[in-house]
């Protein structure tokens, strides 16, 4: 396939900088967050959202990339032609994929980061089409995205490793590095094929970069890494790692998020704050895990968290990344203040001025809001449900009146 040459010329490649020992920071979830914003249906996830409202899109792509993200991943999610008709989006595929391409592009250059595009899971491969039918969808959209010069493809959101070898095949006759990330958790893909499998076949098919994203959170998705980790180096195979789990708190037992009745829209109570996002980052990190990001309900913030606190880039490299110094993680210092001097003062383009440890409460005039600066606090303190209420809504708001009575002598 026929690649036109890249807008940024000097700009080094995903493996380049892999490979010369940077640590790779991906974007948060476009889709999800679209969604928050009213701009696409649950459900329906629709892509042709780069069309209808380009301003809206390019917009979430410049707060990744003010967050610190090094790597803007076009929101092309779903744009498959047989998704496409099933939804009854009118715009082609091929004007979708370009859309979204273009949009990410523009800010990619303008920010000097890199972008990727995404093949993803087929009614094609569900309804039992052939080989041939699969690979072809994915050429279909391979076309466009190539002609907007990706840096690489992602394949993800894919839970069946038959699939997900189909579209790293495909892929990889773009001439582009692939990363591969299952959508699974420990159970691994829905005909139980193990992440450590998966990981094996991943790799065997041509990946340069293998993982998960989304479906569990950044704990289970960190064990799930494990394995596969463990798999890798056992049957020597050594491609790069990635992590972009779900922003979600999920079970310990590995089920995924979609398994959850709350889930897709009442998942606000099991949100992870900024500060799980930081902690993932540094666990990945040690894991050797080198592109690090989120999936969906990964916001902007979690992002730059991640960025700010996790991992000091290098001072020669603008665009991100990251080498992270072991030494630094267990003084008991606070975590911004240790690693401000190892970034060379370097910090994303949203940075808060004041340490993302809560830096800027002191300025509270009440002192118990003003204790509450540092990693000290904020990594140990958890959310106080039983105050909040973990109860249904139906629940919370049940009897409120008679509550009011008890609660409360209105004597007028
Ligand atoms: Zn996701």
């Amino acid at each position: 396939m026929e690649r036109p040459g890249n807008g940024q010329p000097n700009k080094k490649g995903l493996l380049e900088r892999l490979r010369a020992g940077d640590t790779i920071i991906g974007d948060g979830g476009m889709i999800c967050e679209m969604e928050k914003r009213c701009y696409v249906q649950t459900g329906f996830w629709t892509p042709e959202v780069c069309v209808t409202h380009p301003q809206a899109v390019t917009e979430l792509h410049r707060e990744y990339a003010r967050a610190g993200a090094d790597v803007l991943q076009a929101l092309n999610f779903f744009a498959n032609e047989s998704l496409m008709q099933e939804l009854g989006i009118k715009q082609s595929v091929e004007e979708v994929n370009r859309a979204a391409c273009r949009l990410c592009r523009e800010v990619a250059e303008e920010k000097g980061l890199l972008f990727t595009a995404s093949l993803t899971a087929t009614p094609v491969f569900e309804k039992g089409g052939s080989r041939e039918e699969v690979v072809d969808s994915y050429r279909q959209q391979l076309k466009p995205i190539v002609e907007e010069r990706v840096d690489f493809i992602m394949c993800e959101w894919l839970f069946d490793i038959r699939e997900m070898e189909l579209a790293i095949g495909a892929a990889r006759e773009t001439g582009l590095p692939v990363v591969a990330c299952m959508t699974i958790g420990p159970l691994g893909d829905r005909c139980g094929v193990s992440p450590e499998q998966c990981a094996l076949r991943m790799a065997r098919a041509g990946a340069d970069v293998v993982g998960t994203n989304c479906a569990v959170g950044p704990r289970v998705c960190l064990q799930t890494l494990h394995r596969m980790r463990l798999a890798l180096q056992r049957e020597g195979l050594q491609p790069f790692l990635i992590g972009q789990p779900i922003g979600l708190r999920t079970p310990e037992d590995g089920r995924t998020m979609i398994g959850r009745p709350y889930w897709p829209l009442a998942c606000e109570p099991v949100t992870i704050t900024r500060f799980e996002a930081n902690l993932f980052a540094r666990e990945a990190y040690e894991e050797g895990i080198r592109y690090i990001g989120g999936c969906c309900h990964f916001r902007s913030y979690h992002i730059r968290q991640v960025v700010t606190v996790s991992v000091p880039r290098t001072a020669a490299e603008p665009g991100g990344l990251v080498v992270c110094s072991v030494t630094v993680l267990w003084t008991g210092r606070a975590m911004a203040e240790e690693l401000a001097k190892e970034r060379g003062g370097r910090q994303p383009e949203a940075a808060s001025r004041l340490g993302c440890w809560g830096g800027g409460l002191d300025r509270f005039s009440e002192p118990e809001v003003q204790s509450r600066v540092g990693r000290q606090h904020w990594a140990h303190v958890a959310p106080d449900l039983h105050t909040l209420g973990d109860q249904s809504p139906a629940q919370h708001f049940a009897d409120w009146k008679s509550a009011l009575k008890r609660s409360v002598s209105v004597d007028y």
